[in-house]
């Protein structure tokens, strides 16, 4: 293996101008990043106006009398889409990461590391569902699901929405996901929570898919459910919209742990593979809000300079062995140059947490 260099170093106040405000939030912006948001945005417009939507709300009006009924049939499919993802997706990604297709290999962000083991993907699964889904669930019954059925008015459960109350809805959702997120996730870094709880969800420095979910239970209750719950009761969405609102929560969280950067496809795994290495800094589900609030990790921007560039690189010439799955402390064969600026970031970002260098905020 080609010995590692001297990792590139960033300085922002070596810079003789700063970039403006508005300047750098756009440098942070990545049309690619949209691509899968707008495309679950496009199915939840597509679905509204189709049969099968038709199809399916006719049969719970005609099952039901009362709008609570209503309600609760129509909500419990957002329950089902729910598991339907998690596991779905979490055992996909298992599968991919046993497999390590050399396609995508190509693409693993912390190339020095290899992907989890099936074992380690199927414990990590299973642990996140026993911890967690529980307390989610027990939220959502509690909590979220009768304040939602409270303030829901009989027209939103009895007709189907327009296209552009679809997209307001959904969008609203995100946004407030997003305020809601950035601040459960910020608070869950300071002293106390992290030693506490949040140390868990970072015991992968190397994220994979279902490290999304492998948290400890006191952070779900006061982090995950209020993400999903908060939204949800401030916005009072149709259910159809709740339905897609889970979809993308499920899917966003899942590839943006799963430690591959395909453009287009897989949102955010870039910025969230990097708090994970960094354990500190890019709190948000995007660079948007922590930039608003001052909070990218420090050298996150000279990483993603070098990564996108080698990423570019790798496209043309990469010459990946494709004889066998990779072992740990080795990365995939590419040309040297290439290889050598991958391996320039190998070594973890010193942990903050750690020791006598535990944060204070
Ligand atoms: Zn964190
Ligand atoms: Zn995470």
């Amino acid at each position: 293996m080609t010995p590692n260099p001297t990792p590139p170093t960033f300085s922002p106040a070596s810079s003789k101008t700063q970039p403006s405000f508005w300047t750098r939030l756009w440098a942070l912006q990545d049309a690619y990043e949209w691509i899968p948001f707008c495309t679950f945005l496009a199915a939840l417009v597509a679905f509204n106006s189709s049969e099968w939507s038709r199809t399916l709300h006719q049969e719970v009006w005609s099952s039901y009398s009362t709008k609570d009924e209503i309600a609760a049939a129509l909500e419990g499919y957002a329950g089902t889409v729910m598991l339907g993802v998690y596991f779905g997706l979490y055992f996909t990604f298992a599968l991919i990461d046993a497999l390590q297709p050399s396609w995508l290999m190509r693409r693993r962000i912390q190339s020095h590391r290899p992907p989890p083991t099936l074992g380690t993907s199927l414990r990590t699964i299973f642990w996140g569902a026993v911890l967690n889904i529980p307390v989610d669930m027990a939220v959502n019954a509690l909590v979220v699901s009768p304040v939602w059925r409270w303030r829901v008015g009989v027209e939103k459960v009895t007709r189907v929405p327009s296209a552009w109350e679809c997209v307001v809805e959904f969008v609203a959702l995100q946004v407030l996901n997003d305020v809601v997120f950035y601040w459960t996730h910020r608070l869950m870094h300071t002293k106390y929570l992290y030693h506490r709880f949040h140390k868990v969800h970072h015991t992968n420095s190397s994220v994979f898919a279902a490290a999304a979910n492998y948290l400890h239970p006191i952070e779900t209750l006061l982090s995950i459910s209020p993400l999903s719950g908060v939204p949800v009761i401030l916005v009072v969405p149709y259910p159809q919209v709740m339905w897609f609102n889970q979809l993308w929560r499920g899917y966003e969280s899942a590839t943006a742990h799963c430690g591959y950067d395909v453009s287009g496809v897989v949102p955010n795994a870039r910025w969230h593979d990097w708090h994970h290495r960094a354990f500190d800094g890019n709190y948000g589900f995007s660079a948007t809000i922590d930039h608003i609030f001052g909070t990218l990790h420090p050298q996150y921007v000279a990483w993603l300079q070098d990564h996108q560039q080698t990423f570019e690189r790798i496209d043309v010439d990469v010459d990946v062995d494709s004889s066998g799955p990779m072992k740990a402390d080795e990365a995939p064969a590419t040309s040297t140059s290439t290889s050598a600026r991958r391996n320039a970031w190998s070594d973890d970002v010193p942990d903050p947490y750690a020791e006598s260098g535990v944060k204070e905020e």
